[in-house]
C-alpha cells in the first residue's frame, strides 16, 4: 500500500492541502479513506523506519488524536462519529507500537516481511549461557534477600537490553542501505529477529526483579 492511495492532496470539504491521511489540518474533516490505513507509520505520517524522531511521533500523535477525538465530531453523522472512534483507537494502537523501541522493532520487522517470534525463536550465540548465569545470581540473591546483588543484576540486564537495542538500530540502518539486495536484507531481518528475541527474554527477567 502506498501513501498515494489514501493521501488526498486536498481536503474534500475545504479544499486546503492536507498533511495527514486522517484528518484535515484546517477544518478537521475526517478522511473516510483513513479507515483503510493499516500501517502505523502511514497512519501517523512518519517514514517507515526504525530511527524515527520520537518527539515528532509524540507531536503527531497528540495533534492527530485531538483532531480525530469523538468530542470534536459530536454533532456529526453516525458514520463520522464511528470513523472518529475508529481512528482514535487506531492512533492509540499505533502510538503504543511505535513509541517503545522493542515494540517498534517487532512491528517494523514484520512489516518488512521478517519472521515472527513464533516462526523463529533463535537467540544470539552465547546469550542463553549469560542469561542462565544471571538467573542463578538472581535466584540466589532473592533467596538471601541480597538487595545489592539484585540491584547489580538489574544493572547488567538493563545494559544487555540497551546493547541489544543498539544492535537492532544498527541492523535497521544497514537494512535501509541494502534495501535493493534481497539476499542481504533477508539476512539482516533474520539477525534482527534473533536480537529481538533476546530483548524479549531480558525484559521478562527484568519484570521478575
Ligand atoms: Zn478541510
Amino acid at each position: 500500500m502506498t501513501n498515494e492511495n489514501v493521501h488526498p492532496a486536498k481536503c474534500k470539504q475545504c479544499n486546503k492541502p492536507t498533511s495527514s491521511v486522517l484528518v484535515c489540518d484546517y477544518c478537521h474533516t475526517l478522511n473516510p479513506a483513513a479507515a483503510t490505513v493499516t500501517d502505523y507509520f502511514t497512519l501517523l505520517g512518519l517514514p517507515r523506519r526504525y530511527d524515527i524522531d520520537l518527539q515528532e511521533l509524540h507531536r503527531k500523535f497528540v495533534a492527530l488524536s485531538r483532531h480525530a477525538h469523538p468530542d470534536f465530531h459530536g454533532g456529526e453523522s453516525p458514520e463520522v462519529q464511528g470513523l472518529s472512534l475508529q481512528i482514535s483507537a487506531a492512533l492509540n494502537d499505533a502510538y503504543r507500537a511505535l513509541s517503545d523501541p522493542a515494540n517498534r522493532a517487532a512491528y517494523l520487522l514484520e512489516l518488512l516481511g521478517g519472521k515472527s517470534s513464533a516462526e523463529d525463536k533463535s537467540v544470539p550465540d552465547g546469550f542463553l549461557n549469560t542469561m542462565m548465569m544471571l538467573q542463578e545470581a538472581m535466584a540466589d540473591a532473592k533467596t538471601g534477600g541480597d538487595q545489592d546483588e539484585l540491584g547489580r543484576t538489574r544493572t547488567v540486564l538493563v545494559t544487555q537490553r540497551d546493547g541489544l537495542l543498539r544492535r537492532i538500530a544498527k541492523l535497521f540502518e544497514d537494512y535501509q542501505e541494502a534495501v535493493a539486495c534481497q539476499a542481504v536484507t533477508t539476512d539482516i531481518l533474520n539477525e534482527a529477529r534473533k536480537q529481538l528475541n533476546a530483548v524479549s527474554y531480558v525484559r521478562k527477567l527484568l519484570s521478575q526483579l
